[in-house]
């Protein structure tokens, strides 16, 4: 891969570029081998970056928060980028939309919510990372996903072109919003509904207070390691296998909640994928089920 051009053009474009950098450093985790280039673009230069990525055949990926993925030991060929420099937002009081761009947090959209008095994010309270990263995943919890108040969202194509997809044009699955092959969320569109400050900011409360009395979401995990199944949660079946505090090196299962692998102290991406392997044979053989992966898992 010939990284000189896409050196030079990263110069003239004012682009921060950094090259075999530790994944580990952008990952909630803290794991993740070197990526031979990372680069972190803002709206202007995202589009001809895309462009010279695609002329030079370098592949790449983007990341919003790094909080629901498990990059390998070996690192990520080609490039990385992170969304973050793309982190306005815009709000019309008026129509009770707000326009987000994808490397927004998502607690900084709710926070705003509350203080405006916009409902319908609130059950997405405390989940880390990017409005891109809940986009693409279709992040949920409380029985609220980010599906039921998007309204519309801003793809930047492979080819450098922009498209636009209404809500009724996208499909959500679990832990899933199918779009295009290539395509960057860019920003979305939320479509909220009015109510009382303070009665928003209860519900975020109580949602904000059970997360964390079920969750250890203080200790460096990617969230829930499996997807969970029609009627029963993936952290029940670990659970009742037995699998509560076993380890692989220092990767954990969480004690307080099954589906959530820690990395208590210098735990490799190798580790967590034998933890896996183990926890999914357990439950297999309990329960005849086959559990799939609900983080994601990039790299060499
Ligand atoms: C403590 C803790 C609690 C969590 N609780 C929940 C929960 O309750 N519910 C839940 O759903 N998740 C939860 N998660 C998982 C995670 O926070 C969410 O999935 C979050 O939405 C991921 O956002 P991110 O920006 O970090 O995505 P990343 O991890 O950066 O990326 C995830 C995937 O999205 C893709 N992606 C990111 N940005 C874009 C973009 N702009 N365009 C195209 N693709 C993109 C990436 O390529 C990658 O495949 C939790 C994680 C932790 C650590």
């Amino acid at each position: 891969m010939n990284y000189e051009l896409l050196r030079e053009f990263c110069i003239f474009r004012n682009i921060d570029m950094r090259f075999n950098e530790p994944m580990s450093m952008h990952t909630s985790l803290k794991i993740g081998g070197p990526a031979d280039v990372v680069l972190f673009p803002d709206e202007h230069s995202l589009p001809e970056l895309i462009k010279t990525l695609t002329k030079e055949g370098i592949p790449y990926i983007v990341i919003g928060g790094g909080t629901n993925i498990l990059v390998k030991d070996r690192g990520i060929d080609g490039a990385v980028i992170f969304m973050l420099k793309m982190n306005n937002i815009t709000l019309n009081a008026e129509r009770l939309t707000l326009n987000a761009e994808a490397g927004c947090s998502l607690q900084k959209i709710i926070n705003l919510c509350i203080e405006h008095g916009l409902s319908g994010m609130e059950g997405l309270a405390g989940i880390p990372g990017s409005v891109g990263g809940a986009v693409a995943g279709n992040a949920g919890s409380f029985g609220c996903e980010i599906r039921d108040v998007i309204k519309s969202i801003s793809l930047l194509m492979p080819d450098g072109s922009q498209k636009k997809l209404s809500a009724k044009d996208i499909v959500f699955g679990y832990r899933k919003a199918h779009v295009p092959s290539g395509s960057i969320i860019l920003s979305a569109v939320l479509s909220l509904k009015k109510d009382e400050p303070f009665e928003i900011k209860k519900r975020f409360i109580e949602f904000i207070n059970e997360k964390k009395s079920r969750q250890p979401v203080s200790k460096p995990s990617a969230g829930c390691v499996f997807k969970n199944q029609k009627d029963i949660a993936a952290g029940k079946l670990i659970d009742d296998a037995g699998c509560k505090g076993m380890r692989v090196g220092d990767i954990e299962v969480s004690e307080m909640h099954a589906n959530f692998f820690i990395n208590t102290g210098k735990g490799t991406a190798d580790d967590f994928l034998k933890l896996m392997d183990i926890v999914g044979k357990k439950v297999k053989d309990k329960f005849g089920i086959v559990l799939e992966p609900e983080i994601r898992i990039l790299g060499r």
